[in-house]
């Protein structure tokens, strides 16, 4: 086959220009991302060869060579490890297939990046940084396992890019950076020295160079010749230290040394929130260092989402999404585990079922909760972060992991009708504030805080002084109804249902209230429950309100509007149920409709201001009312009345 020129995907070019003409300071960040993946490449083979040995063909001396040539002004970074077939170059480095570059662009494009260069930092670009510092990169590989030939790959970065089977004589990848006019100081020594260590020591390969010596001429018993002058001595050296991170005391471990490691296993380039390095013991023996991101991917809802820790046994690699480590809803938290416990020759469909993952499974999940509520506590600034990023998925948690109810229901944090704004009250600090007489845990569910703070519901506990959680989440509404209760106190809907909000006395004179007002309003009442018998299941008095001249509530098993919406937003049949209308017997309305019905029962006005009062109730919790144009036409007409 010969050459074939390609164009770049429009995103990968968008991307491309911005590296080349970015200002970004920090470009030596492009050899921390090509070892990084020369790393990978040679995680993918020993995983591989567990299973077919073949594919090493007898090379497993797992290596990444860097070559400095200053003469030709290239450097060259060569690894061992899986290579690529030909359609895998066209779909690796053509294309953006991947997470954290798709993150880059949708932030490109919400944002003007080229007047933020540090963007690239924060995201990283993966082989793509190697524009920055070159102006032309060719990339050589070869599949193991694969064709004799391998695949050759160029490109200058402007629109395209050539690719064509060549010879290569070993298995691997091979790239080639020619580097800028301005770029050389990459091709010295130190220079490079420096930027392993800084950020690629703990890789577990060596990373090797040619390091050329002049020493002293010696004779044979190594004593050095007076004035015998100086040899050239050239021998390849190991820069890194390779040590794994996770294996060594914490005590020794530097913040830039877990930071280097997040952003090398997660490909994020931000912080982490909180790093927990850990090691159990006893039963279930493993070493894990697992962090708790600072932010979420873009991808977290979505059904692909690629979640897991990297899996080790004794130091090797098994890979690098082990699914059964960590239940779906820690899906955000990445690291690794090395286990003491588990077979070397693992499969990966052996770990979903395995005793040994699901005991570390159990362990790691505790230290993690344990964690966030240590956050909670001690750094709440902190915690706020974390759960304005992941606080929907910690929710699930308490749907799927009913072993760690307690601990889960302890992290749940909602707004309330006393916290301001961006401030959150736990389950915990609620009930130590309750006052004496209040009996229940209130909430409101709904769509944002401004609607569920003016909602009629709200009035009679404004009065009263009693705290209302705002649950203004979709999942509120189902974590509520796993939770039920906490601490024996039971959750309650302020729209759903009687409230009982009176002590005993009260009660009796809220009754007798009640008896009477049902006296003098009794057949008012009837009157309006058979005018709007098709739309409201039952009419009765109220002592929710206020204020509000009417309002519609649930069922104490009901759904309620926020659940109506919810379930048509997610395309889903809700069930035609009717709700209850509950009307202020201390409102105006009240001795205004009564009049009128004593008066004439007949008067066609009665008739439409029952339907006033529903449309009112169901305007009021924001939903929609079902003629607009009457509604328009009756208020206009009330008004022209009323202002005669
Ligand atoms: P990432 O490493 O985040 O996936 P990169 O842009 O760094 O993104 O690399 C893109 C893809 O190209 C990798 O996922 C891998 O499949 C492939 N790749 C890059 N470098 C190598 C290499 N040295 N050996 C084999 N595959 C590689
Ligand atoms: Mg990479």
């Amino acid at each position: 086959m010969g050459k074939t020129v390609k164009k770049f995907e429009t995103e990968v070019q968008q991307l491309l220009d911005l590296v080349i003409h970015s200002l970004y300071s920090n470009k030596e960040i492009f050899l921390r991302e090509l070892i990084s993946n020369a790393s990978d490449a040679i995680d993918k083979i020993r995983f591989e060869s567990h299973s077919n040995m073949e594919l090493l063909e007898g090379n497993a001396d797992w290596k990444i060579k860097l070559h400095a040539d200053k003469e030709a002004g290239t450097l060259t970074i060569v690894d061992n490890g899986i290579g690529m077939s030909m359609d895998e170059v066209a779909d690796n480095i053509g294309t953006i297939a991947k997470s954290g570059t798709r993150n880059f662009v949708a932030a490109l494009k919400e944002q003007n990046a080229t007047d933020n260069p540090e963007l690239i930092g924060q995201f990283g670009v993966g082989f793509y940084a190697s524009f920055m510092v070159a102006d032309k990169v060719t990339l050589k590989t070869r599949k193991a396992g694969g064709k004799e030939y391998g695949c050759c790959w160029e490109s200058t970065g402007d629109g395209s890019y050539t690719i064509e089977e060549c010879e290569k004589e070993f298995r691997g990848t091979e790239i080639t950076l020619h580097l800028k006019d301005d770029m050389k100081e990459f091709l010295e020594e130190w220079k490079i020295r420096s930027i392993v260590k800084k950020y690629s020591d703990y890789v577990q390969y060596p990373v090797v160079m040619d390091v050329t010596r002049s020493e002293p001429v010696k004779d044979q018993d190594g004593k050095v010749i007076e004035g015998g002058g100086t040899i050239e001595n050239t021998a390849e050296e190991t820069l890194n230290s390779m040590k794994a991170i996770w294996a060594r005391p914490k005590s020794e471990i530097t913040e830039e040394e877990y930071e280097e490691f997040y952003k090398h296993i997660s490909h994020d380039y931000d912080k982490p929130l909180s790093t927990i390095h850990y090691s159990a013991e006893g039963v279930s023996e493993f070493k894990s260092i697992v962090y708790i991101p600072s932010h979420k991917p873009f991808d977290l809802f979505l059904r692909d989402h690629k979640k897991g820790v990297h899996l080790y046994v004794k130091r090797v690699y098994i890979t690098d999404n082990c699914e059964a480590l960590l239940p779906d809803y820690l899906r955000f938290v990445k690291g690794v585990v090395d286990s003491s416990d588990l077979p070397l020759n693992v499969s990966r469909e052996i770990l979903q079922e395995d005793v040994q993952i699901k005991r570390i499974q159990k362990n790691l999940v505790g230290k993690i909760l344990s964690t966030l509520a240590e956050m909670k506590e001690k750094n709440p600034d902190d915690y706020l972060t974390f759960w304005a990023e992941f606080g929907p998925v910690i929710k699930e948690g308490i749907h799927f992991d009913y072993a760690n109810k307690e601990k889960l229901q302890d992290l749940i944090i909602f707004e309330s009708s006393k916290t301001d704004k961006g401030k959150f009250v736990s389950f915990k600090e609620y009930v130590e504030r309750m006052p004496e007489s209040q009996k229940e845990i209130y909430y409101i569910t709904g769509v944002n805080r401004e609607s569920v703070e003016n909602s009629p519901y709200m009035e009679v506990f404004k009065k009263k002084d009693y705290e209302v959680l705002y649950l203004t989440d979709p999942v509120d509404e189902w974590v509520v109804q796993a939770l039920h209760e906490y601490k024996e106190k039971h959750l309650k809907a302020i729209d759903r249902g009687d409230l009982e909000l009176e002590s005993e006395e009260e009660k009796k004179e809220k009754e007798a209230q009640k008896e009477e007002a049902q006296k003098e309003y009794g057949t008012l009442l009837s009157f309006i429950q058979e005018t709007l018998k098709e739309k409201v299941k039952e009419v009765r008095l109220s002592s929710r309100l206020t204020e509000s001249a009417c309002c519609l509530v649930a069922d104490e098993m009901g759904l309620n509007a926020n659940m109506e919406k919810i379930l048509k937003a997610m395309n889903q049949e809700v069930p035609e149920g009717k709700r209850i209308l509950e009307l202020n017997p201390d409102h105006p309305i009240m001795q205004v409709m009564t009049s009128m019905y004593e008066k004439d029962k007949g008067n066609a006005k009665l008739g439409d201001y029952c339907e006033l009062l529903f449309d009112q109730a169901l305007l009021t919790e924001g939903s929609p009312i079902k003629d607009p144009l009457r509604f328009t036409k009756l208020v206009s007409e009330l008004m022209v009345t009323g202002g005669k």
